[in-house]
């Protein structure tokens, strides 16, 4: 019988980060994922063999790159639980740094204008919900299966907000959005150019959130071309980009 500092060594000879295991071993030992202190304290335990059954699951399919968030089912973003799902991008702790900006732009008291361009599982939208309650939210997606997505979230944590499909065939990301305007555009769309090799790494995660283009920025060029008609005076376009494209955007 194996004990549980003995699973996670195990684990890491097999290249796992060591956060993944210990959430995955404690997801498989029925405990909450974030009972990393739970961990450290039973670590000369024995696992159980249901146990140790449902931890060589997990850890097959970690070991075959699947983000943990959707074995697990979810993921915590910006203090959030949000349900994630293969149909939606896995949301990045990098990506907190975007809605900390939206949060610097609108006041707490008074109500704005939001619009989150590709939305996903709406981890920014909700976000942004979170802090500032009186902020209309507005968010997109042109995966109907992602709206599912970000749609279940926001009911399950009671926020309101619109959504709204966009065409994933239309050059203009807006071009579901005619005639509105927003005190601020957030948006994380897709950057990676087609080829890059970081992709072999993300086969889990759906293109479409990934790749835009030949060189990762056809979605970030339709933004920024159309953004002006959407952004009420004084506005603002915050987006995510990739480490090496700031020039560029
Ligand atoms: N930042 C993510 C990654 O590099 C990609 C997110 C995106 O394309 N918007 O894995």
């Amino acid at each position: 019988m194996q004990t549980l500092a003995q699973i996670l060594q195990q684990a890491a000879e097999l290249g796992v980060a060591r956060i993944d295991a210990q959430m995955l071993l404690l997801h498989a030992c029925g405990r909450p994922a974030q009972d990393r202190a739970w961990l450290a304290s039973h670590g000369t335990d024995a696992i159980v063999p249901s146990q140790q059954l449902a931890w060589q699951q997990l850890l097959k399919r970690r070991v075959a790159g699947e983000p943990v968030a959707y074995i697990l089912g979810y993921k915590e973003f910006y203090g959030l639980r949000l349900a994630v799902s293969p149909a939606v991008l896995d949301p990045r702790d990098d990506t907190e740094t975007l809605v900390d900006w939206a949060l610097a732009l609108i006041p707490k008291d008074q109500p704005r204008k939001v619009l989150d361009l590709g939305t996903g599982s709406g981890a920014v939208a909700l976000a942004v919900c979170s802090h500032r309650p009186l902020a209309q939210v507005i968010a997109t997606d042109a995966s109907s299966e992602a709206l599912d997505v970000a749609c279940a979230n926001a009911a399950a944590l009671a926020f309101k907000v619109q959504f709204t499909l966009a065409d994933a065939s239309h050059p203009d990301w807006f071009a579901c959005l005619e005639g509105e305007s927003f005190d601020l555009i957030i948006s994380n769309p897709p950057y990676i150019a087609e080829g890059d090799p970081h992709l072999t790494a993300l086969t889990h995660e759906p293109a479409l959130a990934l790749t835009s283009g030949k060189d990762g920025l056809d979605a970030i060029r339709s933004i920024v071309a159309h953004a002006s008609r959407h952004l009420t005076p004084g506005a603002w376009l915050l987006l995510e980009h990739g480490y090496d494209q700031a020039e560029r955007v």
